[in-house]
């Protein structure tokens, strides 16, 4: 079981267009500094799941074929935007699994062209794709959002962006599934007070100490983030690790 990153940045991206702090600036110059919207890929033998669909470029990355399904957390623009272009393809039909949001994003429901919105996933029902069992979970967002909890064999990851906290059966949920790897938003550093609709490091530093035998990859960074990254932050826990575009985990399968 491998995941890619495919994209690590909050809706803004980095660099922020028309930004001039030193994170933006760097990523300007530098491309493995960009941070694209969040998404991800998830390969196991013969699926090939994408986790959301920010990015612009999917119908050049994956030809037809090459993608299994599309999972999506939520239906905010930076985590489907993607879809807006590649549903006007042909020849072929891409499932799309998703949490019952009766709205969806704009008109991707009343026009779906090649994508598949048939299958709506339940919060706590384990669905089996292949090998692989999924199971979603509600987050703590401004629009009805899933986390999803992929296992196969004894490897357990955990998807949970976008999400302030986690609620109260999440927790639970999470707790007694001992996931090997947790992927988490972690939008703003430290705030004032805990953040509505995304976690700050302070909130996401409460988690990691929760779960203190699971692997942290932290996601949906702001350029904010980047520059107290960059400027403040003396050391990590042991079991946390900012992701960045492109940066891959792979799992055993004992
Ligand atoms: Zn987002
Ligand atoms: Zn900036
Ligand atoms: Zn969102």
């Amino acid at each position: 079981m491998l995941l890619t990153f495919l994209g690590t940045g909050d809706a803004a991206g980095i660099p922020v267009y028309g930004c001039t702090c030193p994170i933006c600036t760097r990523a300007k110059i530098e491309r493995r500094f960009r941070r694209l919207p969040c998404s991800a890929l998830l390969e196991i033998d013969d699926e090939h799941i994408l986790i959301d669909a920010g990015r612009m470029d999917i119908a050049d990355r994956f030809p037809v074929g090459s993608l299994s399904r599309i999972f999506l957390t939520h239906y905010h623009m930076d985590h489907v935007q993607g879809l807006f272009h590649l549903r006007w393809g042909c020849n072929t039909s891409i499932p799309v699994h998703g949490p019952d949001n009766a709205n969806g994003c704009d008109d991707l429901f009343k026009h779906p062209g090649i994508l598949d919105f048939s299958q709506v996933m339940k919060p706590f029902e384990k669905q089996f794709f292949g090998d692989i069992h999924v199971t979603p979970v509600p987050l703590n967002h401004s629009k009805m959002t899933y986390g999803y909890c992929f296992s196969i064999q004894n490897s357990r990851l955990a998807y949970l962006c976008d999400t302030s906290g986690l609620p109260a059966a999440t927790l639970s949920f999470l707790q007694n599934w001992q996931p090997d790897h947790i992927v988490l938003d972690c939008t703003y550093p430290p705030q004032d007070s805990p953040p509505r609709n995304h976690n700050d490091y302070t909130m996401v530093l409460n988690l990691a100490d929760k779960f203190k035998s699971s692997n942290f990859w932290l996601t949906h960074i702001s350029h904010k983030l980047d520059l107290w990254f960059k400027e403040q932050l003396k050391s990590l826990p042991h079991n946390v690790q900012i992701a960045r575009d492109d940066m891959e985990i792979s799992f055993s399968r004992n």
